[in-house]
């Protein structure tokens, strides 16, 4: 070294050969890659990478060690064949669809999906001529009435966003089977923990690491999964389009997954407590909560799901105006107005509803919770003195 001119001895290209990197310590946390570049050993290790026969990354984009610590864990978790992860909830959707249709396919989305998922099926993949369909959000058996010769995939999502209908999953996949349709799950509500895709006969399963698993609102991640028959569909798309999500953002979520069982007990116990004490109040007229007796699908939640999670919606007696509306929601001092959930802050939204097929919820106007981790009885309190 001691022979290079200064310039050189700058250029720090072989840390991996300095003193002390031999003894690298095993630490609690995995240490986090930054790089593009990977560099081989030798020429041979160069020309075995070639041949796709590294075990390892060739290079930035093929993920790593946090990245695939990641994707282990969620294939773990969610018990499939192969997970990928995106670099937004959104983008896990929209490669879903990428990855299993074509030109000339029909798909069909059930009404109560996330919306920018929704929007992406009308505005893109019409653009490459698939065909866009909605079924109910309460879709059952009778998904049968909407299939057409074409169709190749259909998305869930369940409870679905905002008003949280629930689906006859076995119902649907059981049909989708016997004529070979992809079926897709967006199991964020739920997370892998409160619901098990795959034993319900769902081939991929969609999750917005963004929420639960991530925990803390500081990161956008998405994630797939397959079962074994379409592992090597997502792998070979993955591969193909060199999607990768940097190591420090995987750190993140699998930080955050440490703890998932813990809080989303804790969102489970707090939301279900506020959802009970609010539908006794006298200006509201639903609460909307999937383990509420009253929830119009309560009994394929029991049937489906080993537990709940913190996001639940309701709706006042009287459609208030914009002003009145503002009245309470301002009125609030825990919650933040502010889009996503699944973190430790309290949050709020609130929008009419607006449906491709006939619903009860049809022009009303919904507010959401994400019930945080703050104590339940403070959050309850900050609602009953807003509440008009
Ligand atoms: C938020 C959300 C997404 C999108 O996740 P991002 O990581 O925010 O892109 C997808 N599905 C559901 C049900 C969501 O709530």
């Amino acid at each position: 070294m001691n022979s290079y001119k200064k310039a050189t001895q700058t250029i720090r290209h072989s840390w991996h050969n300095d003193s002390h990197a031999a003894h690298a310590p095993v630490t609690v946390n995995p240490p986090v890659y930054r790089g593009s570049t990977v560099l081989f050993r030798d020429y041979a290790e160069m020309c075995k990478a070639g041949r796709g026969e590294l075990a390892g990354p060739v290079y930035g984009t093929d993920r790593f060690p946090v990245q695939r610590s990641l994707e282990e864990a969620m294939q773990k978790l969610e018990n499939g064949a192969v997970s990928r992860i995106f670099p937004s909830g959104l983008a896990a959707i929209q490669s879903t669809f990428l990855a299993f249709c074509k030109s000339g396919d029909h798909v069909l989305v059930v009404d109560n999906a996330y919306q920018p998922g929704v929007s992406f099926c009308q505005k893109i993949l019409t653009k490459f001529n698939i065909e866009v369909g909605f079924i109910p959000p309460a879709a059952g058996a009778d998904i049968k009435e909407f299939l057409q010769e074409n169709t190749r995939l259909i998305l869930l999502e369940s409870p679905g966003s905002n008003t949280f209908e629930i689906q006859d999953i076995p119902a649907i996949t059981a049909i989708a089977q016997q004529k070979g349709i992809v079926t897709a799950l967006d199991n964020t509500w739920a997370t892998p923990l409160y619901l098990n895709p795959f034993d319900l006969g769902v081939d991929v399963s969609i999750q917005s690491v963004s929420k639960y698993i991530a925990g803390y609102s500081d990161v956008l991640m998405g994630a797939v999964t397959a079962n074994e028959k379409y592992a090597a569909v997502l792998r070979d798309y993955y591969r193909d389009m060199e999607l990768y999500v940097p190591d420090s953002d995987c750190y993140l979520a699998l930080r955050g997954m440490n703890t998932l069982a813990t809080r989303l007990k804790q969102h489970e116990r707090s939301a279900l407590q506020i959802a009970t004490e609010l539908e006794d109040h006298k200006t509201i007229e639903t609460v909307i909560h999937p383990a509420l007796p009253s929830h119009p699908q309560h009994a394929l939640f029991q049937r489906d799901f080993t537990g709940s999670s913190g996001l639940f919606a309701f709706t006042f007696k009287e459609e208030y105006s914009t002003e009145k509306l503002g009245e309470f929601i301002d009125a609030l001092n825990l919650f933040g107005l502010g889009y996503s959930w699944g973190g430790y802050k309290s949050l709020l939204t609130a929008g009419k509803v607006h449906r491709h097929t006939a619903s009860r919820y049809s022009g009303k106007t919904i507010i959401r919770l994400n019930i945080g981790l703050e104590d339940p009885q403070d959050l309850l309190a900050d609602i009953e003195q807003a509440i008009p």
